[in-house]
């Protein structure tokens, strides 16, 4: 697959990618497909012809005149590009920004050097202007400026498409922080997802050596998770999930951060809270989840029971690294389970 290349391949590659640029936006906007970034992945793939059932897919649509109705564009992303892990969707966000940075960078160059060029020219003109009146020097004077003219009337049009270009790639370059939107997400719950998590504790770990105000980090994990997917099947285990999550949410103030780190594992970071404040936020947490008696099904028949979750906690400390503070909560967390679960342990 083209996009797990290595970086430094792809910036050796940063001509190609313009190259298909120059190619897929016309391609897609005669086909009247809108060029976001899901459908973009989708055209550099075709374009670059690595993916031959992708490419034979689409050639068959346009061969069949087939529509590209914004389901058919949703599909052969899903079908194609989706599928895959979410370090692709990933690098498709960095091959795409390396792509248009460096378009950005050449649109940028190319119309610097059209201005240039016509000052020079004008200042050939002045030039001319100022020697003697010589008759064959006036011809040739009147045939430079013919050239002249021609020559700017070429170079604004060309700045005018370059303009056009430049917005194209704006417009692009907007919808990539969209899709970092998403790649921070967790598709189930909603909530912010793990590769965010792991840059929000960076950044907290930062705060606190400028300010010494210290955070505080809960991991919550749901306790015998896997007996209601074996019961009930993952479908119920996924509500299961939403369930945790959005009881999480609502129990937290807005600036503490909530994620879902994986399976049946949450995290939750309470910035500027001390131990002691931190605790009564994880009881209080733990109590809340465990309140509810969960029921599914039609007419919500078929009761689950209580869902309960084990609690670890801790805060920071001076020389913490994230791998430190994060320890020392999964180790309060394991001494939770020990300890018979639906409980909240703290280091
Ligand atoms: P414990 O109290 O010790 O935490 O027991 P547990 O059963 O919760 O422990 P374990 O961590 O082994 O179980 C987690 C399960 O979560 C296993 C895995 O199949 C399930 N799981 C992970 N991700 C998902 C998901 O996205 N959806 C569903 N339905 N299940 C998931
Ligand atoms: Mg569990």
């Amino acid at each position: 697959m083209a996009f797990t290349m290595a970086l430094a391949e792809k910036l050796e590659n940063v001509d190609l990618s313009a190259d298909i640029l120059r190619r897929a936006v016309p391609q897609m906007s005669s086909l009247g497909i809108p060029v976001t970034p899901d459908n973009y992945a989708v055209w550099y793939e075709y374009f670059l012809e690595s993916d031959l059932d992708l490419k034979r897919a689409i050639d068959r649509l346009i061969s069949n005149k087939v529509e590209f109705t914004p389901e058919v564009n949703a599909s052969l992303y899903k079908n194609f590009l989706q599928e895959q892990s979410p370090e692709a969707i990933q690098n498709i966000q960095i091959e795409t920004q390396i792509l248009i940075n460096s378009l950005l960078n050449k649109v940028g160059q190319m119309s610097d050097g059209t201005k240039g060029f016509s000052s020079t020219l004008s200042t050939f003109e002045e030039d001319l202007a100022a020697t003697p009146d010589i008759e064959t020097l006036e011809k040739m004077i009147n045939g430079l400026m013919n050239e002249v003219e021609t020559v700017i009337k070429v170079n604004s049009e060309m700045e005018e498409n370059l303009n056009a270009m430049t917005k194209e790639v704006n417009v692009l370059k907007d919808e990539m922080e969209n899709l970092n939107v998403v790649a921070m997400t967790d598709q189930l719950t909603s909530l912010h997802n793990r590769r965010a998590f792991d840059s929000e504790i960076q950044h907290q770990i930062s705060h606190y050596e400028e300010t010494q105000e210290r955070c505080s980090l809960l991991i919550v994990d749901i306790d015998n998770f896997k007996p209601f997917n074996d019961v009930h099947g993952h479908l119920v285990g996924d509500k299961v999930l939403a369930y945790v999550a959005l009881a999480l949410k609502q129990a937290v103030r807005g600036d503490d951060f909530v994620a879902r780190y994986g399976g049946d594992e949450f995290v939750v970071l309470l910035p500027n809270t001390h131990f002691h404040d931190a605790l009564q936020v994880a009881k209080n947490l733990r109590a809340r989840v465990a309140e509810r008696k969960l029921s599914i099904g039609k007419d919500n028949k078929l009761s689950l029971g209580a869902v309960t979750v084990s609690i670890g906690l801790t805060s920071l400390h001076e020389g913490d690294t994230h791998k430190s503070f994060f320890d020392r909560a999964d180790h309060a967390l394991l001494q939770a389970k020990n300890d018979g679960r639906n409980c909240v342990r703290g280091e």
